[in-house]
């Protein structure tokens, strides 16, 4: 697996791995979620924009032909959602770069084929109910809007976390939840979740969000030290809640903060 790391980038690595799909999604009816109501169709707001459209384009090529990752669905996601609507003012030229980039207080926004990788393995669809810790700049939880209306997401800097609350709201985004909190506890009221993303690194899995996992749901989460390494986890809660965890790249995420007691 040839992976290139940005050791330059305060944030997560330039991790430049092939997907191997079998490694990944598991076939969607293995999975018995509760049915769709056909008397409730899915629709919800997917805000859209053509401002920098070909910027766009040529971030998903890049994502489709440098990294291998094909798959239609995730493509168009990225494609649709204005990565520039949650980059900084002082960033905007560099908003189409497959790169991480600062978004204030030392935490940014991630690269994007990290995004659509992540997005890609919790294979969504519209019943699922989507956990993320760390809602940074809010582009990771509007890439998940894209598959389900039920997006919640948490993040622990205040300042951070109305920013996004205001970007999300102001583009028109009506159905994504913000909480500002510490993420490692999960949102127990929300809870169960069929799919939990997590976009900062704790040194372990936090239990409270394994339980929050409900059973036939995943988890991707990069686990480790800053400086020491860290994986990219995929956990798979089976039906009897069985929960097998399996390393899919190595990564450089910002820490998971906690909060002070
Ligand atoms: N997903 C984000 C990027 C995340 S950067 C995006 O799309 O822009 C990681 C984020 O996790 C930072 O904003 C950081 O403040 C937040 N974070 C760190 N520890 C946290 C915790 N315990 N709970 C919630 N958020 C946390």
């Amino acid at each position: 697996m040839a992976v290139a790391f940005c050791w330059f980038c305060p944030e997560p690595a330039l991790a430049a791995a092939k997907i191997d799909k079998k490694s990944t999604a598991a076939p969607k009816d293995s999975r018995q979620k509760k049915q769709s109501d056909p008397n409730q169709p899915f629709v919800w707001n997917r805000p859209r924009s053509k401002e920098r459209e070909n910027e766009r384009a040529q971030m998903v090529n890049r994502i489709r032909w440098g990294y291998g990752l094909d798959e239609s669905n995730i493509l168009k996601a990225m494609q649709d959602v204005p990565r520039h609507w949650f980059v900084p003012s002082n960033q905007q030229s560099r908003a189409y770069l497959d790169s991480p980039l600062p978004i204030g207080f030392d935490q940014t926004i991630s690269q994007p084929y990290i995004v659509a990788y992540m997005t890609h393995v919790l294979d969504l669809d519209p019943n699922d109910r989507v956990l993320e810790i760390g809602t940074g700049s809010g582009y990771q939880a509007a890439v998940l809007n894209e598959f389900t209306p039920h997006v919640f997401t948490i993040e622990i800097i205040r300042p951070l976390g109305e920013r996004a609350t205001e970007t999300l709201k102001k583009h028109g985004y009506q159905s994504i939840r913000v909480k500002i909190g510490d993420g490692y506890k999960g949102w127990p009221e929300a809870a169960p979740f069929d799919a939990i993303i997590v976009t900062c690194a704790p040194d372990d899995i936090p239990a409270p969000l394994l339980e929050q996992l409900r059973p036939g749901g995943k988890m991707i989460i990069p686990v480790g030290s800053r400086w020491q390494g860290q994986e990219l986890i995929l956990v798979e809660k089976n039906e009897s809640g069985k929960a097998t965890r399996r390393s899919v790249m190595p990564v450089r995420f910002v820490p998971l903060i906690r909060e002070k007691d």
